[in-house]
């Protein structure tokens, strides 16, 4: 197997060399003082193929840890704008994250970043420090890889290192880094950046690079910008049906957190729901819960007309518009048909909406927790009386239940059949805040056992895990006071 820094590429920084300052920096790392790794991905090693003991080595360490930089490597941090909370914020950029380079994959040798998050600052950085604290490390690396495991299009994270970096937030934390690993870190904001600026040739040239990188069919396809837009209309729109399904609340949905490639991109104070309530804010800074649980598909249309915006330069009006316009069936086809697959459904008819919707209503009226209960009605069958007793409003349940059964009834599979599928996509677990701090308390006092729990009980959320039985519950009573910002 030939050596991880000796298959690092330099495939963007490459295309882009001669006008290198137009779309990214060159930078160095600044390395964590006595880095120690808290966690590494074998699963996504293998992926990847690296060999899971090279990931563990000494070596690697250094590396990842940012306090050495392999030979073949040039690292970079990209530049790109964006609208945050719905206001033009102007250049942002890459300022705590550095590209080392790409890996090629695979039998069509797909190309993934490998990137470190933490490793110090960048010409984009502005004030700040270009760290990130382990607090927030283990959070994204988690997720990033629950997010996976769910079927949920995403970054994922290699490697978590903890150091003695000494982190100025709101106490002192120690610095940490998560290697972040992407098909791709380019964001509606990175041509935002550009159509702000005035600088078609510099549009054109990023989308080209992400047609020749991620679609080389489409290279020589007259219409090649309008199907990058429509594959990033879709793709974006899968992804928020699949978040709305598993009760994920990403938190800062602002178009530089948004993956051209439609994956879940930047985990900040995101959330899974508890109860199911569709007025929830896991960000505590989003007073106004523009980010809220219920406002995700909108906002995703919103940020997709800013791209479609930002494109104004390569595609006609009604081209955008027509783009644009996939977005909402694609959605509601999506999430029909996953929802309609949570209860057993084999195929979504039109009926099923009120089915759905009036569950939907009674779990909210009832306070009922999501994750558990989908992963209960799996085991639904008119005499399991145990399901009914998560809601408070018996009788109310009892009704939708004779429905739901009648409608099971006109399916050709048995109980037994639509049990298989149904716990195949209603996960046991999910990344509670509580879960991921738990994980932290521990790790901040040096033992890393529970980070390394979750990652594998949350790689296979659907699985049994008797070892991590105590997470498959109702969240404690604790929980509530958790309050997650963008500090991190
Ligand atoms: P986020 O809210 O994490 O998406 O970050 C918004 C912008 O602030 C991005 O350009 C980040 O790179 C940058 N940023 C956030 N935290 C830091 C930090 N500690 N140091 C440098 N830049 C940061
Ligand atoms: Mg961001």
């Amino acid at each position: 197997m030939t050596a991880f820094t000796n298959r690092l590429q330099q495939h963007f920084y490459n295309s882009f060399k001669s006008e290198v300052s137009l779309h990214c920096s060159e930078v160095l790392t600044q390395g964590l003082q006595e880095p120690s790794l808290v966690s590494s991905n074998a699963l996504l090693a293998k992926q990847l193929g690296i060999d899971p003991g090279e990931l563990t080595s000494p070596e690697m360490l250094q590396i990842m840890s940012g306090n050495q930089i392999p030979e073949s490597s040039q690292p970079i941090a990209l530049v790109y704008s964006g609208h945050q909370f719905g206001v033009w914020a102007g250049q942002l950029g890459d300022g705590r994250a550095i590209t080392l380079g790409e890996l090629a994959v695979g039998e069509n040798a797909t190309l993934w970043d490998i990137q470190l998050k933490g490793a110090g600052p960048t010409p984009y950085s502005r004030f700040a420090d270009g760290r990130a604290v382990l607090r927030s490390s283990i959070r994204e690396y988690l997720c990033s890889e629950a997010m996976h495991g769910l079927g949920i299009a995403t970054t994922r994270a290699l490697c978590l290192i903890d150091s003695k970096t000494p982190v100025y937030r709101e106490e002192v934390e120690s610095g940490a880094t998560v290697c972040r690993v992407a098909e791709s870190h380019i964001r509606f904001g990175s041509f935002e950046h550009f159509h702000y600026r005035q600088q078609p040739e510099a549009i054109k040239a990023l989308a080209d690079y992400v047609i020749a990188r991620h679609f080389p069919d489409w290279v020589g396809e007259e219409n090649k910008y309008l199907l990058m837009l429509e594959n990033c209309v879709l793709k974006t729109a899968k992804t928020i049906a699949q978040w709305q399904s598993v009760g994920f609340n990403h938190g800062v949905m602002n178009t530089d957190n948004m993956s051209i490639l439609g994956d879940t991109i930047d985990y900040g104070p995101f959330g899974f729901l508890d109860n199911y309530n569709p007025d929830f804010i896991c960000n505590h800074s989003d007073t106004n819960g523009r980010y809220s649980f219920k406002n995700q598909p909108s906002v995703g249309l919103w940020n997709l007309n800013a791209l479609a915006t930002s494109l104004t330069s390569l595609l006609e009006s009604d081209q955008l518009i027509g783009a644009l316009k996939q977005y909402e069936p694609e959605f509601l086809n999506q999430y029909r048909t996953i929802m309609a697959s949570k209860i057993g459904l084999e195929e979504y008819q039109p009926e099923d909406e009120l089915l759905i919707n009036q569950l939907l209503e009674l779990m909210q009226t009832n306070h009922v927790d999501y994750t558990i209960f989908f992963r209960s009605v799996c085991d639904f069958s008119e005499d399991n009386h145990s399901i009914r007793d998560q809601f408070i409003d018996r009788e109310g349940f009892d009704n939708w239940a004779k429905q739901y059964s009648r409608r099971l009834q006109q399916q050709s599979s048995t109980d037994q059949q639509r049990r298989e599928q149904m716990l195949a996509i209603n996960p046991k677990y999910v990344l509670r805040n509580y879960m991921a701090q738990a994980a932290i308390e521990k790790a901040q006092q040096g033992d890393y056992s529970e980070v390394n729990l979750l990652l594998e009980v949350l790689q296979n959320p659907c699985d049994e895990h008797p070892q991590a039985e105590k997470y498959a519950g109702l969240p404690p009573e604790w929980a509530q006071q958790i309050s997650v910002s963008c500090s991190s």
